[in-house]
């Protein structure tokens, strides 16, 4: 079948009048994957776009990790729906990623719109996908396409993907996840955990750099484990120093680690390499010894106490970000107390927070004591309170310091550059608005900005020196 695909695009020289939006939903794994996606398209002849109702095609790349995210995938993909013929100009629908990859058969059957789903391992069968799908344009699917066996290990990566922004980049270093945490459909979904080798990862960054592209952000479901099958090892420090030796490379940011990956050696290279940010994301997914443990996590309070001391006393501006979860089965009023009075002690700059859903497939979904969702929503309620206090003590600190900003675009009424610091990661963290003297900054400048307000948990303003 993927030969025969294969043959059309090579024949086909009109591709260019096929306009195909893609969307990504989920996390950051899930945008470099619709990046890569879009770059073969293009590199196909088809006129990418990014306007649904114009489009012919579109590709949903869906997250399915909990309840909330598969949510969020179906309304998108009801919502293309309303567009397809002959209501609107979409003629097709590929649904792609985690969602398709857990739910293949179901989507077929409940989205009669969908013509194709494409798993995890089978982003590199878009082209051939789109192929098949045009040849039967301007008629009814025969035969919906379903592309989802197998999964784990790098399903397809483009070297020199179009990026979505020019101020940073997103850089795949592991697919898969090492861990069993037993609330966390991911291992399902995406397999085991896999390193991608060295010499890609900087293989991919020097042709990011050579764009003038000056921020890297690494990712992985779990990135402080990169080596660890490939290596016999874990090299993430390693691997920073070499991305550091990159010309043109101003910025590198490790996001989602794991408490116990962070290592005296990762901590010295990340304290010492001007280049790598004193930024740590590191779910830590509660607070109490006995849901952790429930959990199937492998760190505990006195470990997540001791490494936070750690990373502190070497990096004493390091902005610390974390994960937490509500209402896992079994969590009582008391292990909930204990979360938060740690979250009071270990003071992470920003929290992220979660309402456990169960889910098929893994062991929590059968535990006893599962919370009711009124208690879920309070308790969330809760933390989100707490946190914004600790978040805006914490972010007082940073008033009057000098940072250096990578501006990322400019805001809606022209006024100021919206910019981020070492200390906000893309799209989960507050943004600096930047008040410049120079005359005009441009997508991906660094500029160095003295912080002047910081007054709340919220967005800093600050302006340029
Ligand atoms: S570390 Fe745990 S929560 Fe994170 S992706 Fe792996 S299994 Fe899921």
């Amino acid at each position: 079948m993927e030969g025969a695909y294969a043959i059309f695009v090579a024949m086909n020289n009109s591709n260019d009048s096929i306009k195909i939006t893609l969307l990504a939903l989920g996390c950051s794994k899930n945008l470099i994957d619709c990046e890569n996606m879009s770059t073969e398209l293009k590199k196909a002849g088809y006129n990418v776009i990014n306007d649904v109702p114009e489009s012919d095609i579109v590709v949903i790349n869906t997250c399915g990790f909990i309840e909330s995210a598969k949510k969020e995938a179906i309304d998108a993909i009801l919502e293309v729906a309303d567009f397809k013929v002959p209501n609107g100009n979409v003629k097709k629908i590929i649904v792609s990623g985690c969602l398709s990859q857990r739910y293949p058969e179901d989507i077929l059957k409940e989205l009669p719109e969908v013509d194709a789903v494409l798993g995890t391992a089978h982003y590199g069968d878009i082209v051939n996908v789109v192929a098949k799908l045009v040849t039967e344009l301007d008629v009814e699917t025969t035969e919906k396409i379903n592309l989802t066996s197998g999964k784990g290990g790098f399903s397809h990566l483009v070297k020199d993907r179009e990026l979505s922004t020019e101020a940073y980049a997103w850089l795949k270093i592991g697919e898969g996840c090492l861990h069993r945490c037993s609330f966390c459909a991911i291992p399902l979904i995406r397999g085991t955990f896999v390193s991608r080798p060295m010499e890609d990862i900087i293989e991919e960054a020097k042709i990011i750099a050579a764009r003038g592209v000056k921020e890297l952000v690494l990712a992985a479901q779990d990135t402080t484990n990169y080596g660890i099958e490939l290596y016999k090892e874990r090299r993430l420090a390693e691997l920073l120093k070499k991305l550091s030796e990159i010309d043109g490379i101003e910025l590198i940011r490790v996001m989602y680690g794991y408490m116990d990956g962070i290592t005296p050696d990762l901590i010295d290279e990340m304290a010492n390499n001007p280049k790598v940010a004193h930024y740590l994301d590191i779910p830590i997914q509660h607070g109490s010894d006995k849901i952790l443990k429930s959990m199937y996590r492998r760190d505990n309070a006195e470990l997540i106490t001791s490494r936070l001391e750690m990373i502190r006393k070497a990096m004493p501006d390091c902005i610390i970000r974390t994960t937490v979860m509500v209402g896992f089965p079994g969590e009582t009023e008391e292990d909930f107390k204990v979360m938060k009075e740690n979250l009071k002690k270990w003071k992470f700059d920003r929290l992220g927070c979660f309402i456990f859903s169960p889910e098929e497939g893994t062991p929590a979904y059968d535990l006893p004591d599962q919370i009711d969702e009124e208690t879920k929503q309070r308790r969330y309620d809760e933390i989100y309170e707490l946190q914004k206090e600790i978040s805006a003590e914490q972010s007082k600190k940073r008033l009057n310091t000098v940072t250096k900003v990578n501006i990322c675009s400019v805001s809606d009424d022209g006024i100021f550059y919206i910019g981020r610091s070492y200390g906000e990661s893309p799209e989960v963290d507050p943004v600096i608005y930047i008040a410049s003297r120079e005359e005009e900054l441009k997508i991906g400048d660094f500029v160095e900005a003295r912080i002047v307000d910081c007054s709340d948990e919220y967005d800093m303003t600050a302006v340029t020196i």
